[in-house]
C-alpha cells in the first residue's frame, strides 16, 4: 500500500497535512485511471496498457479528495453487510415456497441436497461458511431456472414465431434478461421471484428483440401484439428489482463506490 500526503490549507493558511493510503490495482480492462472504495480502504486502478506516471495518479487522488474522504467516511459508518441465510424461497413464478434448513456437521465441505417432493432443502457441513451456503443456493436457482425458462421461451417462440438461436441462464446483476444480434437470448435466474405474467413479459421482450435489434416504435408495437399489457408490466419490473432477495446478490460483500 502506498500512501500520499494531501496538503490542505485552511482558512488561516496553516499547513494541514492529511494522509491517504491506497492501493495500486492494475487492469487489463481500464482505459483511465479509476478510484474504487470498498471496506478495504481506497483503490486506484491503473490501465494496464498504459500505466501512468505515479505523478500523474497522485496528482489524480489530490483532485479528488473530496470524493475519497466522503465515500471513506460512508464506508467506515456503513456497518458492514451481512445477509441472512434463507429459512424459506417463495418462487412465484412456479407459486412454490421451498424450506431451507441448514444442518451443521463435522465435515467442512458443504453439500445441498434437495427434496422436490416436499420442497425442502437441506444445506450440511459448515455452515458458518455463510458465502458458501449462499452459493450452494444460487446454483440450485440457476438449475432449476434453466430447464423452466427455456422451456417457456421455447413455447413463447413456437406461439409468436419468433425465433431465437440459443438460450442461457445467468444471475445477471442488472438486467433481467437481454438479446444479441445472432438472437442468443440470455436470462436471469432471478426470473423465478416475479409473477407468472412477468415472467412472460420479459421472455416476449427479449423474443421481440429477434426481431427489432432497439426500442423503437416498431419494437413496442410488436410487444403489445403479444402482451396489451406491455407497458404497464415494463413499469412494474422496474419497481420489483429492490424486491428480489438479497442473498441472490453475488457482489454483497464489497461495498463500492466509484466516480
Ligand atoms: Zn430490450
Amino acid at each position: 500500500m502506498k500512501s500520499l500526503v494531501l496538503i490542505e490549507y485552511n482558512n488561516k493558511s496553516k499547513v494541514k497535512p492529511m494522509s491517504i493510503p491506497y492501493h495500486l490495482r492494475f487492469s487489463k480492462k481500464a482505459k483511465y485511471l479509476q478510484l474504487r472504495i470498498s471496506s478495504q480502504g481506497l483503490f486506484v486502478v491503473v490501465p494496464h496498457k498504459k500505466p501512468p506516471s505515479q505523478k500523474t495518479i497522485e496528482d489524480f487522488i489530490q483532485l479528488k479528495k473530496n470524493w475519497i474522504e466522503k465515500n471513506l467516511n460512508v464506508i467506515r459508518i456503513t456497518p458492514k453487510k451481512t445477509i441472512e441465510l434463507p429459512e424459506n424461497i417463495h418462487l412465484p413464478a412456479f407459486n412454490q415456497i421451498w424450506q431451507v434448513a441448514y444442518l451443521k456437521t463435522i465435515s467442512a465441505k458443504l453439500k445441498l441436497i434437495t427434496n422436490p417432493h416436499n420442497n425442502q432443502l437441506t444445506i450440511i457441513g459448515d455452515i458458518a461458511k455463510q458465502k458458501q451456503c449462499l452459493q450452494l443456493l444460487l446454483h440450485w436457482l440457476k438449475k432449476i431456472a434453466q430447464p423452466f425458462l427455456a422451456n417457456e421461451l421455447q413455447k413463447l417462440s413456437d406461439e409468436t414465431t419468433l425465433f431465437f438461436n440459443t438460450v442461457t441462464i445467468r444471475n445477471n446483476t442488472t438486467r433481467w434478461g437481454s438479446c444479441s444480434s445472432q438472437k442468443n437470448i440470455n436470462l436471469c435466474c432471478k426470473l423465478l421471484f416475479l409473477s407468472p405474467n412477468l415472467v412472460r413479459h420479459v421472455l416476449l421482450h427479449e423474443l421481440c428483440h429477434t426481431r427489432f435489434m432497439n426500442h423503437s416504435k416498431s419494437f413496442w408495437q410488436l410487444l403489445n401484439r403479444f402482451d396489451p399489457d406491455a407497458f404497464l408490466h415494463a413499469k412494474n419490473l422496474k419497481n420489483l428489482r429492490k424486491t428480489i432477495p438479497l442473498w441472490t446478490e453475488t457482489n454483497f460483500f464489497y461495498e463500492n463506490a466509484s466516480i
